[in-house]
């Protein structure tokens, strides 16, 4: 671990004893509980600097820092996994950061170089390798992100960005194992236009989301499920995570989801359960889905299990659909057959248990 041109390496002065690290590691959850490093890569001068990876700890910001007004503001999300032999991998981290560009383009902001992305995430996990949890369905989330930094409160682009990384050690995202979630589709508040930056994994996407997440909640579902702006018919996405739909017809199993459309978030879950499906047999294919093919396809039985996938929680069963006017039950509520068959073929590549056919593993330490 040698300080290089574009990553200089100063450990944390103050590090946590075995038992201090013991107990964080106990009970993680969620993105509450941080490492005890960072990565830090300031660009200005119409470059990138060489970076810091140093102790996490606050940021200090001018109270007119642009991001904070006008929310050029980016961010990604991997997983590193620890593997039986004791090394540790990333999953895809080269889709993260080329899909972290086409984000920073959307906001007039600077790419990153990929090779830069993946040092700063290889150099941190290196680092804060004993935080990566060992048991299965745990991970250590990486969350990358950069925002405008220039002091300035006129609208143009700021001329300085930060990129800051750091890391979360993740327990299962669902306490009590795997359950279907209830989810409100949404007809009052829309994700994302076309033209607009559904694509961009922005944080200004998420702000916008909250009003429609607390009417979900109201409703008494955990998630709410976009339909696309124009006609509030066609089915887009779920919360922060991409959707899925199994049907028999003609004696084939088909996992269809919702064809990009200029609004959706490209998933990289999604890419690689679309990849699963053929590999474990099944017709994969992305479609147009309207609300009322979902309702007519679940009444039918054509359609039988219906899920949604992204890196936090990975894959979760869909069991109930509430909406203005109808209600619906998916697979009698209860965990499909078909979905966790493709979480159990990722979770084991993830976890070195089936072999990295695609080559989607990079291995860090
Ligand atoms: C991040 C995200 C996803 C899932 O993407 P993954 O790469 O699979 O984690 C889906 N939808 C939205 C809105 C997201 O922000």
């Amino acid at each position: 671990m040698t300080t290089s041109p574009t990553l200089c390496i100063s450990p944390s002065a103050n590090r946590l004893t075995q038992d201090q690290l013991a107990q964080r590691l106990l009970n993680p959850g969620f993105g509450r509980v941080f490492t005890e490093h960072m990565v830090v890569i300031p660009y200005q001068d119409d470059a990138w600097q060489q970076g810091e990876l140093k102790a996490y700890g606050p940021l200090s910001l001018d109270p007119s820092t642009s991001a904070l007004h006008y929310g050029q503001a980016i961010f990604e999300g991997f997983k590193a996994f620890g593997q039986d032999d004791g090394s540790i991998k990333t999953f895809r981290p080269q889709a993260n950061a080329e899909r972290f560009n086409r984000s920073a383009r959307r906001l007039a902001m600077p790419d990153l170089p990929v090779e830069r992305f993946i040092e700063a995430a290889d150099e941190l996990i290196r680092m804060d390798r004993a935080w990566v949890p060992r048991n299965s369905g745990e991970s250590l989330y990486l969350r990358p992100l950069m925002f405008a930094t220039d002091a300035f409160l006129g609208v143009r682009p700021s001329l300085s960005y930060l990129f800051v990384l750091f890391a979360s050690p993740a327990g299962a995202y669902f306490a009590n194992g795997v359950h279907p979630v209830t989810v409100w589709i949404s007809e009052d508040y829309v994700r994302a236009a076309s033209g607009g930056t559904g694509e961009a994994k922005c944080a200004g996407n998420y702000a916008a989301s909250l009003v429609a997440q607390a009417q979900a909640k109201e409703m008494g579902c955990e998630q709410v499920v976009w339909l696309d702006a124009a006609k509030r018919e066609y089915i887009e996405e779920m919360g922060g995570m991409n959707l899925f739909f199994v049907s028999r017809e003609n004696g084939k199993t088909i996992v269809a989801t919702p064809e990009l459309s200029g609004t959706l978030l490209p998933g990289i879950t999604r890419l690689s359960v679309l990849q699963l499906a053929k590999d474990l047999g099944f017709e994969a294919v992305e479609r147009k889905l309207s609300v009322t093919q979902w309702r007519e396809e679940i009444a039918d039985g054509r359609m039988t299990e219906v899920f949604a996938c992204g890196t936090a929680a990975v894959i979760t069963p869909v069991g109930h659909v509430k909406a203005k006017g109808f209600e619906m039950q998916i697979n009698n509520g209860q965990n499909g057959e078909v979905t966790m068959a493709l979480r159990d073929a990722l979770l084991n590549i993830q976890h070195g248990k089936a072999p990295d056919r695609h080559g989607w593993m990079h291995s860090v330490c």
